[in-house]
C-alpha cells in the first residue's frame, strides 16, 4: 500500500550547516533524502520507514565537481547528468561517465545522485565498481568536521556503511593519475536500459613493457557490498597478460567471490559471468602487454 505523506515531515534547510545541525541535534532521527529515487520508490511501496526527512536536494554545498590539480573532487549531491556531462570525468575517468549513462533513464540521471547510490550501498550499484577501480576515497562531514575514509572501507555489510548517525556523504576524491592507464567496464543486465544489474566488473591497469604494473578490479553483486578482486589482482600484478596468468587469475578470483542470489539473477549465474568478465578485461590486457 502506498505511503501516507502525513506520516512523515521533511525539513530543507538549504544549507550543509542547517543540514547537519538537524542531524547533530537528534542523531539517527533524520534520514536524508537526496534525488529521492530510491526513498520515493520505497515511500510508493509502503515501506518507507523514516518519518523524518531531511532534503539534500538544492544544497548547492553538496552538488559540484571541482577539478585540482592532482584529483578531482564530485560532491555527494551531483548527478550522473553532472557526471556525464563533466569534460574531466569524460577525459579521465570514462568508466565513471559510462556507469552514469547506464544508470536508470535520462530522466532517472538528472535526479540520482552519487551519494545516494553510494549510501544506498547495494551490491548492485552501478557507480561502485568504477569507484573502486580508480581508487576513489568518500568524504564524511558532520559538525564535529570531515573525515576521509578509502571507498574500500565505505561499506561494512548489506546497505550498511561506516556513516556515523550524524554525518553525510560529502563528496568523492578521484586521483588524477590514470592517463596511461586501460579502463574497462561491463554491466551485465536484462536489457541494454533501465536494468538492475545482475552483475558487473571494472578494471583500470597499467602496462609497462608488456608487464601489468598496477590493477584494481571492482565488482557488483559478488558479495553483500560492491569489493575489489583482491586475489585476482595480485595473480596478475607484475606479470605479462598470458594465457596462464589469465587462468590464474580465474582461479583465485573463484576464491573469493560469494556472489549473492536474489530476484534478478542465481549465485551460479553471476559466478560464471564474472569470471567471464574478468577473462575479457584481462584479453584487453594481454593485447597492449603485446601477449596473444
Ligand atoms: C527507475 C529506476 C531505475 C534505476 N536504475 C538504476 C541503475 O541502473 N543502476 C543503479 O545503480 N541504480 C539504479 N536505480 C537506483 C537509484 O536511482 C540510484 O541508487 C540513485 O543513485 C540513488 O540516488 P538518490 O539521490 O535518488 O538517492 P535517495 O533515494 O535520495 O537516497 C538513497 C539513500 O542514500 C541516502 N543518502 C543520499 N544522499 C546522502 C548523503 N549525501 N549522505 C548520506 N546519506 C545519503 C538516503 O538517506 C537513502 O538512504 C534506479 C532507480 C529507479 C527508480
Amino acid at each position: 500500500m502506498r505511503g501516507d505523506p502525513e506520516a512523515h515531515e521533511l525539513i530543507a534547510p538549504r544549507t550543509l550547516t542547517g543540514v547537519l545541525s538537524l542531524l547533530a541535534s537528534e542523531p539517527g532521527q533524520w534520514t536524508p533524502i537526496a534525488g529521492g529515487t530510491e526513498l520515493m520508490v520505497a515511500f510508493a511501496a509502503g515501506r518507507l520507514t523514516a518519518r523524518k526527512l531531511v532534503n539534500l536536494w538544492g544544497v548547492p554545498d553538496l552538488r559540484f565537481i571541482r577539478t585540482e590539480p592532482d584529483r578531482i573532487v564530485i560532491g555527494a549531491g551531483s548527478t550522473f547528468r553532472d557526471l556525464r556531462k563533466d569534460p574531466t570525468v569524460s577525459a579521465e575517468f570514462p568508466l565513471i561517465a559510462k556507469a552514469a549513462s547506464w544508470i536508470g533513464s535520462i530522466a532517472n540521471q538528472s535526479r540520482a545522485t552519487l551519494g545516494g547510490n553510494l549510501v544506498n550501498g547495494s551490491p548492485a550499484a552501478d557507480s561502485s565498481p568504477a569507484l573502486l577501480a580508480y581508487d576513489a576515497q568518500a568524504e564524511l562531514v558532520s559538525v564535529r568536521g570531515s573525515r576521509i575514509v578509502p571507498y574500500t572501507q565505505f561499506h561494512t555489510g548489506y546497505k550498511r556503511t561506516v556513516l556515523a548517525m550524524d554525518e553525510l556523504l560529502y563528496a568523492v576524491h578521484l586521483p588524477r593519475r590514470f592517463a596511461q592507464h586501460r579502463h574497462y567496464l561491463r554491466k551485465v543486465g536484462t536489457r541494454r536500459a533501465m536494468a538492475i544489474s545482475k552483475t558487473g566488473l571494472a578494471g583500470c591497469a597499467l602496462i609497462e613493457q608488456g608487464v601489468v604494473r598496477e590493477i584494481r578490479i571492482g565488482a557488483a553483486s559478488i558479495a553483500a557490498f560492491p569489493t575489489r578482486l583482491y586475489l585476482a589482482e595480485n595473480a596478475v600484478c607484475d606479470r605479462s597478460v598470458t594465457p596462464e596468468t589469465i587462468r590464474d587469475a580465474r582461479s583465485a578470483a573463484l576464491t573469493e567471490i560469494v556472489p549473492i542470489d536474489d530476484i534478478r539473477s542465481t549465485a551460479e549465474y553471476r559466478r560464471i559471468v564474472t569470471l567471464n568478465l574478468l577473462r575479457e578485461f584481462l584479453c584487453t590486457l594481454s593485447s597492449a602487454s603485446g601477449e596473444r
